[in-house]
């Protein structure tokens, strides 16, 4: 039997949040058995699952039960990858910092609170069939498999990205190829949303920023590959909103939070545990 595992202490990690621009703090605390992770705001439980999610532009905001919080992909991806199934985050606001745009810094406080079995199987999920989804410029399908597996596909007009596919195990190969894949965007864009008051937080530290001319941040890209990374990073998150285990593949072409959200709706007639 595979055991349920939570934080063995509780890590506060504080950082700018990408809208509002202020500072954030997450306490990661211990989660009960079968609890998946909840996030806590002003008092209120906010569990993390696909009948929560209220908004995906730009990232992923869950509300219920008059509170909200935005940017929880992340944070997501890094307790799947890290094994962690059960986890409480208390919040001091509704955003979750941006830190370092991917999920690094989620990463490394997950390890420095270290992980503890708790006694209950862990909840596996799966399809009994395969379930897909389509928009004009977009699929996605989730088929039952032994395991979970990823094969993620992009297409940008932009010169540095064009086509990029990623496929493999996200969890196996979190750490080596998909944590520090970061949040991505256009400069043109980016100047509309600040206009918008939207994402007062976006900076080079924290996203990777393409323009004409190429990329903005010093550094350049980490990988030539890296914006697919970051949408299998994001999609490890997203799949994260149904409580428990994945044994399915995902694919996805030209996706993002919004196709797997509509895909993971599209899942609940036919999902099946065990
Ligand atoms: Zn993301």
């Amino acid at each position: 039997m595979t055991e349920q595992a939570t934080v063995a202490r509780p890590i506060e990690v504080a950082g700018t949040a990408l809208r509002s621009g202020g500072v954030r703090r997450a306490r990661l605390l211990p989660g009960l058995p079968d609890s998946g992770v909840v996030f806590v705001v002003d008092g209120v439980e906010l569990a993390a699952t696909i009948a929560h999610v209220e908004d995906t532009t730009l990232a992923t905001t869950l509300a219920a039960g008059g509170v909200r919080v935005v940017l929880v992909e992340h944070l997501l991806a890094a307790t799947m990858a890290a094994g962690i199934d059960n986890l409480r985050v208390e919040l001091d606001g509704d955003e979750l910092p941006i830190l370092d745009g991917a999920a690094l810094t989620w990463l490394g406080a997950l390890a420095t609170a270290g992980r503890t079995a708790q006694g209950a199987a862990v909840r596996w999920w799966s399809v009994s069939e395969p379930v897909r989804v389509e928009t004009p410029t977009a699929f996605a399908m989730l088929e039952p498999a032994p395991a979970l597996s990823l094969d993620i596909s992009v297409q940008f007009s932009h010169a540095l990205i064009g086509a990029q596919r990623w496929t493999g195990d996200p969890i196996a190969r979190f750490g080596a190829e998909l944590a520090w894949a970061r949040t991505f965007g256009f400069h043109a864009d980016a100047e509309r949303f600040r206009a918008a008051g939207m994402m007062r937080g976006v900076s080079l530290d924290n996203t990777l920023v393409f323009d004409d001319a190429g990329v903005m941040n010093p550094g350049g890209q980490r990988a030539a590959d890296e914006v697919v990374r970051h949408k299998a990073l994001d999609a490890l998150g997203d799949l994260a909103l149904v409580t428990g285990r994945p044994r399915v593949k995902l694919t996805a072409s030209r996706g993002g939070h919004a196709v797997h959200h509509a895909l993971l709706r599209a899942t609940q007639g036919v999902l099946v545990r065990g």
